[in-house]
């Protein structure tokens, strides 16, 4: 392609013609995103998350793969960005600074219905980072805050992993914690302990050889995924369905993280039928 004999003119159509279409891809590939995580697809490739798909088999870095995936699950809560996106009014990291923001109003207890979100979203528009940042604050001034502790910044990487193993145990009970919420739990309970008295309850024999049974899948199957190794999440899995008569023994289970379950059961059961157990998603990065 030799651009230089193209005119002035031409060239700027050209750019412009390019860049709405790059958009319009952009939001193509989210769509693409949003349907392979409700198949929970990445697992049949043995990517762990979502997001562990995208940057390893679409090859886009953390952060791109972190907008990627933060756009997607905002379009799903406002569909109306999508017009927005592709006229380029609104910019992948506004869509991300705002998420944040929802994520934040969310867990102080004031959780923002669709109307007052999509209020916000019209604000955002044609807004630079720091206007829209400025905005954001205003809603809520934790925002000006902009260094939050993330698993990201640990650069010890076998410090990192250990957290974001345990991340993966308590995922059941808390979904998408930030390391900062982790670690305060943390802190919490050690000081909780000092308080508490020492009095165990007995167990029962059953319990006891369910526990045992519990701790040699764990053990065999090395504490991850037997599926793509995450240790996001974990989950027993019964290979022949307890449904369909499957019994609880060693052999009959296996530990697979929620997303391979997830995808094991759709293989097992089909999609229509798992249509509503699907709705909810856990991720690593929240
Ligand atoms: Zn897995």
């Amino acid at each position: 392609m030799n651009l230089k004999n193209l005119s002035d003119q031409a060239l700027l159509n050209e750019t412009d013609r390019l860049a709405k279409q790059s958009r319009q891809l952009l939001l193509s590939l989210l769509h693409h995103l949003r349907e392979i995580e409700r198949r929970r697809l990445f697992s049949a490739l043995k990517c762990e998350s979502l997001f562990d798909y995208v940057v390893k088999h679409l090859k886009f870095s953390e952060g791109e793969a972190n907008r990627r995936i933060s756009a997607m699950r905002m379009i799903r809560e406002v569909p109306e960005i999508e017009e927005k996106i592709v006229g380029g009014s609104l910019t992948l990291s506004t869509v991300v600074m705002a998420r944040v923001l929802f994520g934040k109003e969310e867990k102080a207890g004031r959780p923002m219905g669709t109307q007052a979100k999509a209020q916000v979203m019209n604000k955002l528009e044609n807004q630079s980072a720091r206007e829209a940042q400025k905005y954001l604050s205003s809603i809520n001034p934790e925002m000006k805050r902009t260094k939050e502790l993330t698993f990201d910044l640990i650069e010890d990487e076998t410090l990192r992993k250990k957290l974001l193993q345990v991340k993966g145990l308590l995922a059941h009970s808390h979904p998408n914690m930030s390391l900062s919420e982790m670690l305060h739990r943390w802190c919490d309970q050690e000081l909780a302990k000092k308080t508490l008295s020492r009095s165990a309850s007995p167990t029962s024999e059953v319990k006891r050889s369910k526990a045992e049974t519990n701790r040699q899948i764990w053990r065999r199957d090395q504490a991850k995924c037997i599926n793509c190794s995450s240790t996001y999440a974990l989950e027993r899995d019964h290979i022949r369905p307890r449904s369909t008569g499957g019994p609880d023994t060693l052999e009959n289970q296996r530990l697979l993280c929620r997303s391979c379950n997830q995808r094991a059961a759709i293989e097992y059961f089909g999609e229509r039928k798992m249509e509503s157990f699907l709705k909810s998603s856990v991720t690593k990065y929240g």
